[in-house]
């Protein structure tokens, strides 16, 4: 049966000392917490091997925001997949649009950073998602798909079955515009669908697919409450501890 699951991605916010205080606040919040739902956190590569001592027996799980997309060497500044994976994390968030916008990252660079992250034993986060003028002039359905198709759809089912998918439209990605529990829904519908095509109908009913965009305390009951959607990436909300519990707690 697939899983609901709460990540939070804090992008590049908090020094480790603000992050250290937050995963203090967040241990304390959740010490009571009897959920089912996953609880996972990104904070920054420098914050990961610390706050992985502050989460031991807790509740809480550790993703890394990205990995390099070779191995080892000279590259300067990378972080690589074994690098994280000795920190204790075990998920890794790819394909967010932010990377695919401001990094160029295309699709043959994800598909290796998922491979490489699957080879060290950590489980992509994988984000997908159109931008406004896609949805505004329908082409929703065809963008996913065509991100879908050439990256994580190449992966044999035994690892495609690995990885948690993330649909974040762009034009609700820190904006304040979520998109509708029924444009959620339709939207993980559509991508659960297209996993039957691709692989079969057991594998389409266990992928978690969380959304993300705007989500929020205020929001997530009824966005969590659609039938194919599996709880929410979160960014602004997640660093703020009353309201990354309080979404958990949707
Ligand atoms: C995100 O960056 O993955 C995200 C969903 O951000 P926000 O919740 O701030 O829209």
């Amino acid at each position: 049966m697939r899983k609901m699951i709460v990540a939070g991605n804090w992008k590049m916010n908090t020094t480790l000392p603000e992050g250290e205080k937050l995963v203090k606040e967040l241990v304390d919040l959740l010490s009571d917490y009897k959920g089912e739902k996953g609880i996972i956190i990104a904070p920054p590569f420098t914050h990961l091997n610390a706050v992985n001592n502050l989460i031991t027996n807790t509740s809480i799980h550790l993703a890394a925001q990205n990995c390099a997309s070779e191995e080892s060497g000279a590259y300067t500044g990378e972080v690589s997949a074994a690098m994280i994976a000795a920190t204790g994390a075990k998920y890794v968030i790819l394909g967010h649009s932010e990377r695919r916008e401001y990094f160029n990252e295309s699709g043959e660079t994800l598909l290796r950073k998922t491979q490489l992250t699957l080879q060290n034993q950590l489980n992509p986060i994988f984000c997908i998602g159109e931008q406004l003028t896609q949805r505004e002039s329908e082409q929703h359905e065809a963008t996913v798909k065509k991100q879908l198709e050439e990256t994580v759809f190449k992966l044999p089912k035994s690892d495609f079955e690995k990885l948690i998918l993330a649909y974040e439209p762009v034009w609700a990605i820190g904006t304040g515009k979520v998109a509708s529990p029924e444009q959620a829904q339709e939207m993980h519908a559509f991508i659960r669908q297209l996993i039957v095509e691709k692989y079969d109908e057991k594998t389409a009913e266990n992928m978690s697919i969380l959304y993300g965009g705007s989500c929020k305390p205020n929001n997530a009951t009824e966005l969590f409450s659609q039938q194919d959607v599996d709880g929410g990436l979160i960014g602004g909300a997640s660093l703020k501890a009353e309201d990354f519990r309080a979404i958990i707690n949707s």
